[in-house]
């Protein structure tokens, strides 16, 4: 029997993600679930290493966004991801990944224990966020350092 059958994968492009992405890709396989993902912007920031270098003479909104749809994109299309199911959203990550979880009926939530927001917390502000709000099912992917 299928646990699950729609599994959302919550990234946020930081150096562990692949371990979340793994684990969440080997869940719907077993599942035969479909794979959904969502990256949130939370601020935009003028630079981000992660982004790379902003021109200040560009709308650094729209450019921010394109960087993450591309990298949203790129991340679909390793882990066959369709682009109807790569959810960019902007406000808060924690809100924003239950809110697009219960507009898709998603039964699993992925995310990793700790991400940008480092290790400080016994579990990531996002992480605990999402754990304390979702309606469905969360799995928080325990990363090393923990
Ligand atoms: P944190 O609790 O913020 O350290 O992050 C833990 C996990 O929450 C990350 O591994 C991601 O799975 C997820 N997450 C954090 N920030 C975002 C974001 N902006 N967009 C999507 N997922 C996020």
């Amino acid at each position: 029997m299928n646990l699950y059958n729609h599994v959302l994968l919550a990234v946020d492009f930081y150096d562990s993600d692949q371990r979340v992405q793994i684990r969440a890709r080997q869940i719907a396989e077993q599942n035969g679930a479909r794979l959904s993902l969502v990256h949130v912007i939370e601020n935009l920031p003028i630079s981000d290493a992660a982004y790379g270098p902003i021109p200040f003479d560009v709308d650094i909104t729209q450019e921010w966004l394109e960087a993450s749809k591309t990298r949203l994109k790129v991340l679909g299309d390793e882990l066959n991801v369709p682009e109807d199911r790569q959810y960019l959203e902007i406000g808060s990550a924690k809100m924003e990944i239950v809110r697009v979880a219960d507009e898709n009926s998603v039964d699993l939530i992925v995310v990793g224990s700790h991400g940008r927001h480092g290790f400080a917390l016994l579990l990531g502000s996002t992480a605990n966020g999402v754990l304390h709000h979702a309606k469905c099912d969360v799995l928080a992917v325990r990363l090393k350092d923990d």
